[in-house]
């Protein structure tokens, strides 16, 4: 069996990876990756909970039954986290602890509630959690000592301290850890959380605590037979973002209501100030719009962070045809049948240049499609778009400076035992390749194409994982 050490960074992409290196201040980083192999890791949605899902689980949304941050009962549309008693397929370290392997995992997601497994020991405490919590219940304060970490309350860049901690925590729990796992699993939460709240540091992926996490690497590297880093998924800027329920309601197909359905939970930490369609036809009227505009520059100068003002108002969920609920579903939910579907999917084709736009089940797979959105939209990353939040604002495409998430993750492998790795890999290749540098069988439910495979590695096992009762 072979000893192996994932680092889970997430929103981490090859441009912040190279300009982390680049200050000098990540040798170890550097070392490593000039003899790694790496790849694209690319995530399709990139959102945290489905895409460390599939990276966890090695299958897509449609057999993990993950696809965004919030779960709609389709009828009634009550919104909720997702947590792990949503979760289909079981995750790398439930598949492994039945195979003998001992294993320690901080932050599996969905990281709550935590679903005990013997032979991990498993810690939850900087994503999701509602309090940190672990498994078996010591293990927290034997990792993380007695005090609990800070939370990331501080916006704008002073989060930059928030992650001092977070990494001299995670620094300790490591090299504890190392000494007697064989599988030592860690996902942290940065930079992701840091480039929400202080995007200037897509330009400047640089901070003080930087020589800890190299530490942090060196330890996981070094320990261990085989060291993987990865991402969830990348970050960018972006010049265009759209908002699909305004080109829904445009269409006909949804309807604006000021009853508010849904709160975005987002991640976003821009301050937003939302003023109702009434004063803003009053500002027009007056000729103040212009003072208006002003004035709240001056502020978001005093204040240092970006302002968006916007006028809005929620999709009215039953009188609608369909809507996208929040942003991170990445799709459409449609009152109706397969009629309904094509109707809106040709609504939506106005905007092609602009976002992509397929029926469900031709972007997912498996038996669990059904649970997640009707329709998918993923806008043209590449072409310079993003998705807007789910209110109506009347403005179907708004240009600007938008700092959001990018399919393009990372995936860097320091091993002797692959053959080579493919430059571009769906973001559920890593759990195949995880569990054969492990030594374990893959599970034959895996979604990596068997091609792919075959050019990675040189023989492995395949079994049947059964699932939890609870999960069926
Ligand atoms: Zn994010």
């Amino acid at each position: 069996m072979g000893k192996l050490a994932v680092l889970g960074l997430d929103g981490l992409s090859w441009p912040f990876l190279n300009g982390m290196v680049e200050t000098g201040k990540m040798p170890y980083l550097r070392a490593v990756s000039a003899n790694a192999l790496r790849a694209t890791l690319r995530a399709l949605p990139p959102v945290t909970f489905p895409s460390w899902t599939s990276i966890m689980t090695g299958v897509n949304p449609g057999k993990h039954g993950i696809f965004g941050f919030f779960r709609y009962s389709k009828g009634a549309y009550g919104q909720l986290l997702y947590t792990s008693l949503d979760l289909r397929h079981p995750r790398i370290h439930e598949m492994a602890a039945l195979m003998g392997v001992k294993g320690v995992v901080f932050n599996p997601i969905p990281d709550y509630p935590i679903r005990p497994v013997r032979n991990v020991e498993i810690v939850s405490n900087l994503f999701f959690a509602p309090k940190p919590m672990s498994y078996p219940p010591e293990a927290h304060v034997k990792y993380f000592g007695a005090s609990n970490l800070p939370q990331a309350k501080a916006a704008g860049c002073d989060v930059v301290e928030y992650f001092r901690d977070v990494m001299e925590l995670y620094l300790a729990a490591v090299e504890k850890a190392s000494s007697n796992a064989d599988l030592l699993w860690a996902n942290l939460n940065f930079p992701d959380a840091a480039l929400h709240r202080c995007p200037k540091m897509l330009r400047q992926p640089d901070a003080p605590f930087l020589p800890i996490l190299d530490k942090i690497i060196e330890i996981m590297d070094s320990k261990f037979e085989s060291f993987m880093l990865l991402s969830d998924h990348g970050f960018s800027e972006y010049r265009y973002a759209i908002s699909v329920n305004d080109i829904l309601v445009k269409g006909g197909i949804a309807r604006p209501s000021k009853r508010k359905h849904f709160r975005e939970l987002g991640e976003g930490r821009s301050v937003g100030i939302g003023i109702s369609p009434r004063l803003y036809k009053f500002l027009r009227a007056i000729g103040a719009v212009r003072v208006f505009r002003l004035a709240v520059k001056a502020y978001s100068h005093l204040i240092g962070r970006p302002i968006r003002v916007f006028t809005k108002a929620w999709i009215d969920v039953e009188a609608s045809e369909a809507f996208m609920p929040d942003k991170s579903s990445f799709g459409l939910y449609v009152n109706g049948g397969s009629d309904a579907i094509q109707r809106v999917c040709r609504v939506l084709s106005a905007y092609e240049d602009a976002i992509f736009v397929r029926p469900a089940e031709e972007v997912y797979w498996g038996k669990y499609v059904r649970l997640g959105p009707d329709i998918v939209v993923f806008p043209r990353f590449n072409r310079g778009f993003t998705l807007l939040s789910a209110e109506v604002r009347g403005i179907p495409v708004l240009p600007g400076r938008h700092y959001d998430h990018h399919p393009d993750g990372v995936l860097l492998v320091r091993t002797g035992r692959l053959k080579g790795i493919i430059d571009v890999l769906p973001n559920f290749a890593a759990a195949s390749i995880a569990m054969y540098l492990l030594g374990i069988p893959l599970p034959k439910s895996r979604d990596t194409p068997r091609d792919v495979e075959r050019s990675m590695f040189w023989d492995f096992k395949e079994a049947m994982y059964p699932i939890f009762p609870l999960l069926q």
